[in-house]
């Protein structure tokens, strides 16, 4: 049988706690009652509640109170608020306090089972919720450790077995067996950057760069961006034209984490650009906000897919179809900007093309 739902009652009036007792008995319910708010809360220590109904007005401590205190022992326990119609005000000021639904004053039995049902189901929700959330956390720490101890360990070890065996064995290789194992070396480099990428997703890590922020100027990091992207540009013929109104904008960051959110949102300008395009980077602001706007007229971004493309995985139809898309750029690039205290937007008009504007607090020195 399951264990009985464990009720408290808290009312100064006798003949409440008597009829909200008898109302209750017979059913699958434990039920104790106090006469007033120190008693009560004594009891929501010793029984651990599921559902606690509480008159406002008692002498002594009052029945708010009671409710912030609950609140703060244990917040998944769902708590009602009894009250006179004269009080409704107060009933609607100790639900903004927390109180989950309240009960007025007089009540019929019906009216009083409805409501421990639905306070017993918010409690049974908010709990269901609590051990979902707590499961995610454990599958995600897992799966992390998967990915780094079993995937990336071994791999990492092939990858230097396999530089030394190009370096020792080079002179005895024909050329395609060279191009062979050098294909192999850029395959095995791109599962380490996608495994990266997955690592940066699952781990909590992008919070603790706030203990590496220094001042950094923005258009150093434009700059090392580019040293990453402008490759790909040039094998697409794609000109990459940077504007920075003042060189000395800065701001406070993590130069490794911001830089390569900005390769990912450049390289995506690139990467869903048409060849022989231009992509544009240009900073404004120097005072307040920096403002670094990213635009290419490349295929864009339909309107149904534009709310999903922060989501960890997305892939919009081009992304499905342009190698070396995980869906993950632009969620480690909304997370690092976050961290940074600012915001990325997007402006995007299939087959014009497509601006990412990210916002951060300027460095005033
Ligand atoms: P991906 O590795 O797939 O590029 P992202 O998270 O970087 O992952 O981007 C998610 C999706 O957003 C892409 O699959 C693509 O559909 C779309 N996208 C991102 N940037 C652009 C852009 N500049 N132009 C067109 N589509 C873009």
């Amino acid at each position: 049988m399951a264990a009985k739902h464990k009720i408290i009652i808290i009312d100064d009036e006798d003949v409440v706690l008597d009829s909200c007792t008898q109302i209750l008995e017979g059913n699958n319910y434990t039920v104790v009652t106090a006469s007033n708010g120190t008693q009560g809360l004594k009891l929501v220590e010793e029984v651990d509640p599921d559902l606690v109904f509480v008159d406002l007005k008692m002498p002594g401590i009052s029945g708010t109170e009671v409710l912030e205190k609950i609140a703060h022992t244990d917040p998944t326990i769902a708590t009602v608020v009894i009250t006179g119609y004269a009080t409704i005000d107060s009933a609607v000021e100790a639900m903004k306090k927390g109180a989950y639904d309240f009960l007025p004053k007089p009540f019929t039995p019906d009216e009083f089972r409805m409501i421990t049902r639905r306070g017993l189901e918010r409690r049974r929700l908010l709990q269901e919720t609590i051990a979902l959330r707590k499961e995610k956390e454990v599958l995600r720490d897992n799966y992390a450790a998967i990915v780094s101890h079993e995937l990336k360990a071994p791999l990492v070890a092939i990858q230097q077995n396999l530089y030394a065996l190009l370096g020792e064995q080079s002179d005895n290789l024909t050329k395609s067996q060279k191009d062979r194992l050098e294909r192999m070396k850029s395959r095995i480099d791109d599962l380490n950057k996608l495994i990266l990428s997955w690592l940066r997703v699952l781990s909590v890590d992008i919070n603790n760069i706030k203990g590496s922020f220094t001042n950094l100027r923005v258009q150093t990091l434009i700059s090392k961006a580019l040293e990453s992207v402008e490759p790909h540009a040039i094998r697409k013929d794609i000109e990459i034209v940077t504007t920075i109104d003042d060189p000395n904008s800065s701001i406070l960051g993590d130069e490794v984490s911001f830089t390569e959110a900005l390769v990912n949102i450049i390289g995506n300008a690139v990467k869903y650009s048409y060849a022989s395009s231009k992509v544009f980077v240009t900073v404004k602001g120097k005072d307040v906000v920096i403002e670094i706007e990213i635009s290419d007229s490349g295929i864009g971004i339909p309107k149904d897919e534009l709310a999903n493309i922060f989501t960890d995985f997305y892939r919009g139809k081009s992304g499905q179809v342009v190698e070396g898309s995980h869906g993950l750029g632009l969620t480690i690039s909304r997370r690092i900007v976050e961290v940074h205290g600012g915001t990325i937007a997007v402006e995007s008009e299939p087959g014009k093309g497509t601006t990412f504007i990210i916002k951060v607090p300027a460095l005033t020195i």
